[in-house]
């Protein structure tokens, strides 16, 4: 049923798009004109990162320019790499990366929130039809027709949106967000789609001082939802299938760490969480994590792994326990964990690799060997 919903969704999505770039493509190649931009592309599911050049609107009177700086590497850009999402099938040649920072370079006459010089950020959404009741509460995410950073039918040029493994991009201003200036922007970048993935569901469900929280998965994601629980002030407890990664969590801001494989160190906590995050990008058994739930308690699904979880319906209906899912954040809510993030001084953990280890970096993150983000220093490209 979710599946046979996802893929109505995505029809509707599809001919939407094709029917609107249809309608305007004509009317932009004349009215607009567009320059080239460096960008790592992959060809297909299994080519690796290569160097490329594509085309970028010029900035009209809503756009931002921006010279990107920084982009994190999510696993989502593998999954979607390598076509492993049925329900959203890649189109190539594919430019991933939704964890951009940068200076912006140039804005049209009607921007009035940026201007050249200034620090900027985009996440995952570059569009929405800014009218319907999502768009109208502040939940772009969830617009019937948002266009993703990549991967998404580009209205302005055609054929697809190409994100942020590149050296700059054009954005509507509604969709570009501020940067607090005290941050190092390395570790921001991945606040654009790590960062709110995990606030955001942290806030719905109230995490907050006294509460038992649980993170499941100690990678990009992971990490960062630990950094926020500490900060919320809720006992953080991390569930790890790596037990090399402990002394991390501790240090991330972890009161407790489990190593999930390990059931009698699973038992000790059956029935007493308030809220469990689950951020693994691989198959794994949630009823492990639901029967540690409290009664009314939550679990929240972030990760997303292509094939479909089995679920105990008797282990949520005894307890009254909930499973949802949570997919990134609005734009508001975007600026607000910013500047949470600002105010607690909470960046992401970096490593910070130029574009051309990018295949090396894919590889080590499908083995849940990074820590906890790569970031991409774009001045690498330059001299490609
Ligand atoms: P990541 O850095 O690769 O972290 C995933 C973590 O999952 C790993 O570090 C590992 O943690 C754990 N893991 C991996 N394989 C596992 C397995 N076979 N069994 C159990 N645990 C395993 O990935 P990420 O960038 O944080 O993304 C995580 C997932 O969230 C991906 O599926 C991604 O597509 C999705 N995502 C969703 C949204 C959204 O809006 N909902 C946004 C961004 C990303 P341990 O070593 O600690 O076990
Ligand atoms: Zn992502």
């Amino acid at each position: 049923m979710l599946v046979l919903h996802m893929i109505l969704w995505l029809n509707a999505f599809i001919s939407y798009h094709t029917e609107t770039v249809m309608s305007t493509t004509q009317f932009s190649s004349e009215s607009r004109g567009q320059y080239k931009a460096k960008a790592y592309a992959a060809a297909s599911a299994k080519s690796p990162l290569a160097p490329t050049t594509i085309p970028r609107r010029d900035p009209g009177e809503h756009d931002v320019q921006i010279e990107i700086l920084f982009c994190g590497i999510c696993h989502s850009d593998l999954h979607q790499v390598r076509n492993e999402w049925s329900g959203i099938p890649t189109v190539y040649p594919c430019v991933p990366g939704h964890e951009i920072v940068g200076r912006v370079t140039k804005v049209g006459s009607a921007v009035t929130k940026f201007k050249p010089g200034d620090l900027a950020a985009v996440g995952c959404l570059v569009d929405s039809d800014g009218n319907c009741h999502e768009c109208q509460a502040g939940l772009e995410q969830f617009c019937p027709h948002m266009t993703l950073t990549y991967n998404s039918p580009d209205v302005h040029l055609g054929g697809v949106t190409y994100g942020g493994y590149s050296d700059s991009i054009v954005v509507k201003e509604h969709f570009v967000l501020g940067v607090p200036s005290n941050l190092n922007i390395a570790g921001v970048a991945p606040l654009l789609c790590a960062g709110i993935t995990t606030y955001s569901p942290m806030r719905h469900w109230g995490v907050t001082k006294g509460k038992k929280v649980g993170v499941v998965g100690l990678g990009g994601l992971g990490h960062m939802a630990v950094k926020f629980a500490h900060a919320l002030g809720s006992h953080v407890v991390v569930f790890t299938t790596s037990p090399n990664k402990k002394e991390d969590a501790l240090r991330l801001g972890a009161d407790d760490v489990v190593i999930s494989r390990n059931t009698d160190q699973m038992s000790k906590h059956v029935d007493s969480f308030d809220f469990i995050l689950d951020a693994v990008s691989a198959e794994h058994d949630i009823n492990a994590y639901i029967q540690l739930l409290r009664r009314d308690g939550n679990i929240t699904l972030v990760g997303a792994p292509d094939k479909p979880h089995d679920v105990s319906a008797l282990s949520l209906l005894f307890k009254r326990r909930s499973l949802s899912g949570s997919l990134i954040g609005g734009i508001a809510e975007t600026q607000e964990m910013l500047d949470f993030c600002g105010k607690h001084n909470i960046t992401a953990d970096v490593e910070v690799i130029p574009i051309q280890k990018v295949n090396e970096a894919y590889e080590r993150l499908s083995s849940a060997d990074v820590k906890y983000r790569f970031s991409i220093d774009m001045a690498s490209l330059k001299s490609q």
